[in-house]
């Protein structure tokens, strides 16, 4: 028996953020609204209307596209209508580009976890309108049009995945991209962004495209690893046993972990695809598309690099702290206000900002702690004005009050404790109150030192400079 290899591609539905609908002036957002109520005669089909193209939607696809360095943002292109009988599909056709599709070429760089790299290509990006949701209950299908024009950018890939977790790399490499550009929230949940996948198998050293199947309706990464997994096992099973891949359309069943065929997948004929005729083309202006391609911003994986080399940071720091833009753009303020090693304030922001970012569920262009907040407060610790628990203490405490981190270890005494005279007094008072931990360290057990510089942690509420106590309790119990 060969091995086997599977070849993947993937087809993405980005809802653009953008305010209004792609045809029509309604809301483009309407997660939180009830069915039915966020429509209009242009979303909903209703005879003698006009769509109109939203230049919104036009922009922020073209700055996706820029930042996956296509071939071309073509300078014409043209909307069609894809035919279709759906209950939630108003018109009857959806409003898409076909043959001439708004950009062509371009890739996505995965980094993978032996160092090398994926290029996977995309094959071209383009704009169409989304259709209502059909909500399914037992004996009863409802329909929303609410969804209906809302805008997407369909970017489909090249046959360049091997695996279910490449697959998983590349949609969490996308969502940091989209995010990142501030163009769509990419929340897989609310169907920001949505992805079928194409599979299929080949024996490993074989270039063939075999015929290949799609997953639909994944609603996240984790079932988006899951249902091609389950798909590539069926496949290789299904092959094994001497029978034949079809080409059927499969829905992923998440509560159950299992997939479901839904139907022979129909060929592009079926649709009858025509030119819509009531827009015009797209034109995109070459000068304005210069100026686009001069405001983007830098992508993560080149701020990624940038930050291991002039910050000396690991990679796996770097890697961390460009997850997401303003925590990037917050590390790099940080440390251009705290004088010192940047790793020290990467190791802040790790460890304690970012557990704070999690626990106010924000991100860190939203924190009301400031970039130099955070350096005056690291600096306190490093010139050991405050101890390091004090520190994550004060962390909070200026999130909660707004004021600075100076003006609260003025207000609530928090400076640490380094006055060797009362240190000393306070340790003579605990050592004098337990006569039996000091005759357990005289008698040889030295490591019970740790608990008599615990008991000065708890009378100085954890401020007492921990190196200077540990040097007076030794000197003071050498001494009994
Ligand atoms: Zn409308
Ligand atoms: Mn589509």
């Amino acid at each position: 028996m060969p091995e086997f290899e599977s070849v993947i591609g993937l087809e993405t539905h980005i809802q653009l953020n953008t305010q209004t609908k792609i045809f029509c002036g309604c809301k483009a957002d309407s997660w939180e609204d009830l069915p039915n109520t966020n429509i209009c005669p242009v979303c909903t089909g209703l005879p003698g209307v006009l769509p109109t193209l939203n230049n919104a939607v036009v922009t922020k696809a073209v700055l996706l596209a820029l930042a996956v360095q296509v071939d071309s943002v073509q300078p014409k292109s043209y909307f069609a209508r894809k035919n279709y009988f759906y209950p939630d599909l108003p018109k009857g056709y959806q409003i898409s580009q076909y043959d001439e599709p708004l950009a062509l070429g371009g890739f996505i760089d995965l980094p993978l976890p032996d160092g090398s790299v994926r290029r996977v290509t995309i094959e071209k990006l383009h704009l169409e309108e989304d259709a209502g949701k059909t909500v399914r209950q037992v004996g009863e299908r409802w329909i929303d049009f609410n969804r209906c024009g809302v805008p997407l950018l369909e970017m489909v890939t090249g046959p360049d995945l091997r695996t279910a977790d490449e697959a998983a790399q590349y949609l969490i490499r996308l969502r940091q991209l989209l995010r990142w550009l501030g163009i769509s929230d990419a929340d897989m949940e609310r169907g920001q962004l949505r992805c079928d996948a194409n599979v299929s198998i080949r024996p490993v050293g074989s270039d063939d495209l075999n015929t290949k199947t799609e997953i639909k309706n994944v609603n996240s990464i984790e079932n988006v690893r899951s249902a091609i997994e389950a798909e590539i096992k069926r496949q290789i099973r299904e092959v094994q046993s001497g029978g034949r891949i079809e080409a059927w359309t499969l829905d992923w069943d998440e509560d159950k972990s299992t997939l479901h065929k839904m139907r022979s997948k129909e060929s592009e004929a079926d649709y009858r695809y025509f030119r819509e005729p009531d827009l015009l083309p797209v034109l995109i202006d070459q000068d304005w598309l210069e100026q686009m391609r001069d405001a983007l911003p830098e992508l993560p994986l080149e701020r990624k690099e940038r930050f291991i080399e002039t910050y000396a940071l690991p990679e796996y720091d770097s890697e961390i702290l460009t997850e997401e833009r303003t925590l990037s753009e917050y590390f790099e303020r940080t440390v251009q206000a705290f004088i010192g090693d940047p790793k020290v304030v990467s190791n802040w922001m790790m460890n304690d900002l970012l557990r704070l970012i999690r626990e106010r569920g924000t991100t860190a262009g939203k924190l009301i702690i400031q970039p130099e907040h955070l350096a005056e407060l690291i600096a306190m610790v490093e010139a050991k004005t405050i101890t390091a628990s004090t520190g994550k203490e004060l962390l909070d405490k200026v999130e909660h009050s707004g004021l600075t981190p100076e003006a609260i270890v003025k207000a609530e005494g928090l400076g640490q404790v380094s006055d060797e005279g009362k240190l000393r007094s306070l340790a003579v008072e605990i050592i004098e109150t337990n006569p039996d931990q000091v005759a357990t360290y005289t008698g040889g057990k030295t490591t019970i030192l740790g608990w008599f510089v615990g008991q000065m942690m708890k009378e100085t509420r954890g401020k007492a400079n921990a190196q200077l106590v540990q040097k007076i309790f030794r000197e003071l119990l050498e001494k009994s």
